[in-house]
């Protein structure tokens, strides 16, 4: 009987990066549910994900993987926001007019994909890579403030209708909220026709916000997260993402030889670029806070043409903090989930992108926030003021992920930030109590019978009804 078969979902992620590593996760999750779950991806992205989905479908899940025959060129792992997808059109047409299914899950970059799902009558949930809180603060800001009316960038704002009371600057925001001629109407109009959004978060993370965002902004949402938490075993820990391009098992010497809460991780994600000048002062930081450390040091923005060797780290810190045995220097993409996993670590400094956020949170790390670009600014005031598992660097002024930098973070920011989350002190202590407790509820929300894991099974539910032409 119809009534009877396992939905069928289909998962559009994104093509790279933050966005669609927790796309990939989600739709495990769902299968790990029962849904007959498909990840629609390019031939370049498939890769990426392979093992671990096979892995799946040898543990028995309904998972697999249909790649649309065109390639988006440049992407790899790290896709700007504004790169086009719209190449994926007629193959995705194509593909859904042979094979409709219950619902798709799509990437809200993929601004294009609204009129054809209109046409074709697929049932559309969006996803948008970002947390509750944000999305508040977002919307809030958007529907409220009169940013022009400011005094300047760095009048502070308190950021109206929210639980908290929380301070923004307009500099912390995002261009398109500045100028909302910038926004593409396209993916407010892919939003606006979905049937609801799943969201990368769990309840008891932001429950005010959650509450808010189905209450007060009217949106049907299923928080199913912390989805990182799909990946158990350690080679679905190793392989998130990309394969990674480092050497495993001299890391994992490395992270065994250190005391337990001593390393500091540093990362900055998968996207951002960090100018020379900027990795020079974190260098020099690093240093002088002379606490053991993993930094993984992505692509450069070449903002300085005087740097010697274009990197701004300077000549001989590799090698020094390797010989003092005090840091490791990780180039390429590096197994996040792992390292974080680890007990010798101790602190996160983090560009605060949402999944690194919930990574961090989920392995009970207390963080040094640096937000960039993106929502970022906003998840910093979750992780320091919401939450206070973290403490601030202190950046100030949003910068496009991929443009010249007006204000760089001075080295004595970046020693004062890491020496404050890594030696020892009751302010320290507290921060690691309160994000071990929320690490705690993360693991439980995704258990049987825990939030996200009824959220799941409630949209499930719901698509079944929608089948039946029978909507709640
Ligand atoms: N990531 C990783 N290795 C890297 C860089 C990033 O595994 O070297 C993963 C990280 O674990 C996270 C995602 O990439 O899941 C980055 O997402 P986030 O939202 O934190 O930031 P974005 O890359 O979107 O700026």
């Amino acid at each position: 009987m119809e009534m009877e078969k396992a939905v069928k979902m289909f998962f559009f992620p994104f093509v790279g990066g933050g966005h669609q590593i927790p796309l990939i996760d989600t739709a495990r999750v769902f299968a790990s549910h029962g849904a007959t779950s498909t990840i629609l991806t390019t031939p370049s992205n498939a890769p990426h994900f392979h093992n671990s989905i096979t892995r799946d479908q040898q543990n028995g899940l309904p998972i697999t993987v249909h790649t649309l025959p065109a390639d988006i060129p440049d992407t790899d792992m790290s896709a700007g926001p504004m790169v086009d997808t719209s190449a994926l059109l007629e193959p995705l047409r194509h593909f859904l007019l042979q094979h409709p299914p219950d619902c798709i899950v799509v990437d809200m970059f993929h601004r294009w994909a609204g009129d054809i799902l209109h046409q074709l009558r697929i049932p559309r949930i969006i996803f948008t890579g970002n947390g509750c809180f944000a999305r508040c603060v977002h919307e809030n800001i958007m529907e409220h403030v009169s940013l022009q009316s400011l005094s300047s960038d760095s009048e502070p704002f308190v950021v109206p209708n929210l639980p908290d009371a929380i301070e923004m600057t307009r500099s912390q925001l995002p261009v398109f909220m500045r100028n909302p001629s910038l926004f593409p109407d396209r993916i407010k109009q892919l939003e606006e026709n979905s049937f609801g959004t799943i969201i990368n978060s769990f309840h008891d993370l932001e429950p005010a916000y959650a509450d808010h965002i189905r209450a007060e902004l009217g949106k049907k949402a299923w928080l199913v997260g912390p989805v990182s938490l799909c990946n158990r075993t350690v080679a679905d820990k190793t392989e998130r993402g990309k394969p990674h391009t480092i050497d495993e098992q001299k890391l994992l010497n490395w992270l065994n030889s250190k005391k337990p809460n001593s390393v500091l991780y540093v990362s900055f994600g998968s996207l951002v670029r960090l100018p020379s000048e900027q990795l020079r002062e974190i260098a020099y930081g690093l240093e002088a806070s002379d606490q053991p450390f993993i930094w993984v040091v992505g692509n450069v923005l070449n903002s300085s043409k005087n740097e010697e060797n274009g990197n701004g780290i300077p000549e001989g810190f590799e090698q020094r903090m390797k010989e003092l045995d005090k840091g490791l220097m990780l180039r390429g993409w590096a197994p996040q989930l792992l390292i974080l996993g680890h007990d010798a670590i101790g602190g996160f400094m983090t560009h605060c992108g949402w999944n690194s956020t919930l990574e961090g949170v989920c392995s009970g790390v207390p963080m040094i926030t640096w937000p960039l670009t993106a929502e970022q600014f906003s998840n910093e005031k979750l992780i320091t003021k919401v939450l206070r598992i973290g403490v601030q660097v202190g950046s100030k002024e949003w910068v496009m992920w991929n443009t010249e930098w007006k204000e760089f973070v001075g080295r004595e920011k970046v020693e004062f930030a890491v020496k404050k989350l890594m030696v020892e002190s009751e302010e320290a202590k507290e921060m690691r109590t309160r994000v071990r407790d929320i690490a705690g509820k993360a693991i439980r929300a995704v258990e049987h019978g825990g939030t996200s894991y009824n959220d799941a099974e409630a949209l499930i539910q719901e698509l079944k009804a929608r089948r039946l032409g029978n909507q709640i």
